[in-house]
């Protein structure tokens, strides 16, 4: 059993029979048993990802993959623009401006909607194709924000920008059905949804991507998705990957398709409407509407006289409880929970348990049991 109850956005608890499957004997990389192995999980992420293009398992975190998305496929000088409401839309901006991409960000507050109406004024605006891509974050950790990728791709229309799309805390817990929403490049790293450890991130590649991947001018010794091709197909890796991550990929994603991906994004959806509804039966506020929030973090602002890394530690030291705080400019003003992977709904009974109880240590009034039989309500209702 473990110790602690891990409610952050990632990296996630992880089933025991995965945590098993890590103490692997070691094997030869370039041999026959890695070659299979590859084969078969990137079968098995084709079907989470919904994509019949091309895919590639890095060894990498998920920033690694973000790093892949934009060093393969453009040329220094390139306009991308990166859509940008949180913490790792930023980053997305940060690494084009690295690599010398010109960024063009649309940048609203953390927390706040895209600002979709402007993405639609600079493509109306480029008749003749200068921007080259757009990067949007599908659920924004930081904030608790699901974006609207959908509605990107719509925008986007026949206009050639790639669709670049990290995914990374809700590939697998939400339905992303990367070839149907036309997403042409898509990153998500090993500890969230899939129920691993850290150490291996997923870049699906489309056929588009592909092509303009041929005259791209930025290049990586690293992340060359060219050579992570050529060696995909002698059944190999360029470098050395993280073994004992792949082979326990295998039985996550074997446990992934027994739960059934639908039953999967149900047990999501239940466990963030169920979450929701107990934060505000504790009189709390959420700092995202029911409408845009994400499924696999939520974050709570913290009520006026309520020190979020008090609350934080005593959850953890008393309760045994872990959750996130803010990050950046949120920091000290929300903290936030994570649902994702292998979380399930009594877990967050607990996690709801220790924040009353955490609550009430630093006198803020709440009746002990209310968030959590909110959350019993909640759950039975939607089951
Ligand atoms: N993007 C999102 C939405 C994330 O939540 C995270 C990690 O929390 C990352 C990117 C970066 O992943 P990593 O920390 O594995 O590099």
């Amino acid at each position: 059993m473990p110790d602690q109850i891990l409610l952050i956005p990632g990296p996630t608890p992880i089933p025991a029979e995965v945590s098993r499957a890590m103490s692997t004997e070691m094997f030869n990389h370039r041999g026959p048993r890695f070659k299979a192995l590859q084969k078969r999980l990137i079968e098995g992420l084709k079907q989470v990802f919904q994509t019949k293009e091309r895919l590639y398992i890095l060894t990498a975190s998920g920033t690694g993959a973000m790093e892949a998305a934009l060093v393969n496929f453009f040329s220094p000088g390139e306009r991308i623009i990166s859509m940008t409401n949180g913490s790792f839309g930023e980053r997305f901006a940060e690494i084009g401006e690295v690599y010398g991409l010109q960024v063009d960000k649309i940048a609203v507050d953390w927390g706040e909607p895209l600002d979709y109406k402007s993405l639609e004024e600079k493509l109306a605006a480029d008749p003749s194709g200068d921007i080259k891509a757009i990067t949007v974050v599908h659920n924004e950790s930081s904030t608790g924000m699901m974006n609207n990728v959908q509605a990107i791709s719509k925008i986007r229309g026949n206009h050639p920008a790639l669709l670049i799309v990290d995914m990374v805390s809700s590939m697998g817990a939400v339905d992303i059905p990367v070839d149907r929403w036309g997403i042409d490049v898509g990153v998500t790293g090993s500890q969230k949804a899939l129920m691993l450890p850290p150490g291996l991130a997923v870049i699906s590649v489309s056929k588009r991507a592909w092509e303009a991947a041929q005259g791209a001018g930025i290049k990586s010794y690293y992340f060359n998705l060219h050579l992570a091709q050529e060696y995909f197909e002698i059944g190999q890796t360029p470098n050395t990957p993280a073994l004992p991550q792949m082979v326990a990929m295998e039985v996550s994603l074997g446990l992934y398709f027994k739960e059934g991906r639908e039953r999967c994004y149900a047990r999501h959806r239940r466990m963030a409407l169920a979450l929701r509804a107990a934060i505000r039966a504790l009189g709390l506020e959420l700092l995202v509407d029911d409408e845009k929030a994400s499924l696999t973090v939520t974050a709570v602002l913290a009520p006026p006289g309520v020190e979020v890394d008090r609350l934080r530690n005593e959850m953890r030291d008393y309760y045994g409880v872990e959750i996130a705080g803010g990050q950046g400019q949120l920091n000290g003003r929300i903290f936030r929970f994570g649902h994702l992977g292998a979380v399930r709904e009594l877990d967050l009974a607990a996690g709801i348990a220790a924040l009353e109880m955490a609550l009430v240590r630093q006198g803020y009034p709440v009746e002990l049991g209310r968030g959590v039989q909110a959350l019993q309500k909640a759950i039975m209702n939607y089951s």
